[in-house]
């Protein structure tokens, strides 16, 4: 991807507005060590960043490099991850530590996409927020949203034709990752799935959407069942209750779980109890 030779307007005040109100707090922006940002990318994945915040620091304090992670058990691991939800993610953490400690850090897109759970978004930000790779926009489900609103127009757009408008119009004065950070905020912040703040948005000037959502967002419907009453709550309960006792009976599983809605089912906590087998969380 080639420089950038001019100042678009609709980012002309981005990297003003990312100087003064951009999220520096959050600790991961100050590290460009890839394990650190490799943690925060997966805990952020599915949890939100207020419960990530003490759960990030707390993970790499024990485990400070992918070596010290490798060397630890996957049970370990997992309880460390108890309360962030979805553990697949730290199975899989666990997983590209042992490979990172075996043969080091892939140097590519591909490379890093061959670690477990690390999938295109994941590899960019890597590339983008560690490496410092320029032309390699980490582009999540936010920041997709502030580019197809702002330089298209639309709602949601192919990822190629995202990427091609994110170049265009990256401020020659802002690096890849200052801009994919403040794209971010500006969609944690003021670009939101279901709002737009438009009046105190930095893009606003040059923003495609602007006049479009003045109205407000026509929001689509959240897709996620709920927590309470689900089979993952239950799975999540269940995997607890292993990892503290691995040799326990079922019955003894079906008793320690009875009082969630999910395992009044006939066979639900079986059924959760292969799932987990399935992906590799419990052994026993
Ligand atoms: S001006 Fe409004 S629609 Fe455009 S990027 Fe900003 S918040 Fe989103």
């Amino acid at each position: 991807m080639g420089a950038v030779n001019t100042v678009p307007s609709a980012t002309a005040g981005l990297a003003a507005w990312y100087a003064a109100g951009g999220r520096h707090v959050l600790p991961w922006r100050r590290t460009r060590d890839p394990w650190a940002v490799l943690v925060s990318e997966v805990m952020l994945q599915q949890t939100p960043v207020a419960r990530v915040l003490s759960r990030w620091s707390r993970f790499l304090e024990r485990w400070p490099t992918p070596e010290s992670c490798a060397a630890a058990s996957l049970d370990e691991v997992l309880r460390e991850w108890d309360g962030l939800g979805y553990p697949r993610r730290a199975a899989a953490l666990w997983c590209s530590a042992t490979m990172i400690a075996a043969g080091g850090w892939p140097s590519d897109e591909t490379g890093l996409r061959s670690l477990p759970g690390v999938g295109p978004y994941t590899a960019r930000a890597l590339l983008c927020l560690a490496f410092d790779r320029p032309g390699a926009p980490a582009r999540d489900v936010n920041l997709g949203r502030v580019a197809a609103r702002c330089y298209l127009g639309v709602e949601t757009a192919p990822g190629a034709r995202l990427d091609a408008a994110l170049e265009t119009h990256r401020p020659a004065s802002m690096s890849w990752r200052d801009y994919t950070l403040a794209l971010f905020d500006v969609g944690a912040l003021l670009c939101r799935r279901r709002s737009a703040a438009c009046e105190r948005c930095p893009l606003a000037p040059g923003c495609a959407s602007r006049a479009r959502l003045a109205d407000g967002v026509e929001a689509p419907p959240r897709k996620q069942a709920p927590y309470p009453g689900s089979m993952r709550q239950l799975r999540g309960a269940i995997l607890r209750a292993m990892l503290a006792r691995p040799d326990q009976s079922v019955a003894a599983l079906e008793r320690a779980v009875a009082a969630l809605p999910a395992a009044a089912r006939p066979g639900a906590v079986v059924e959760a109890l292969a799932a987990l087998r399935r992906e590799g969380l419990v052994t026993a």
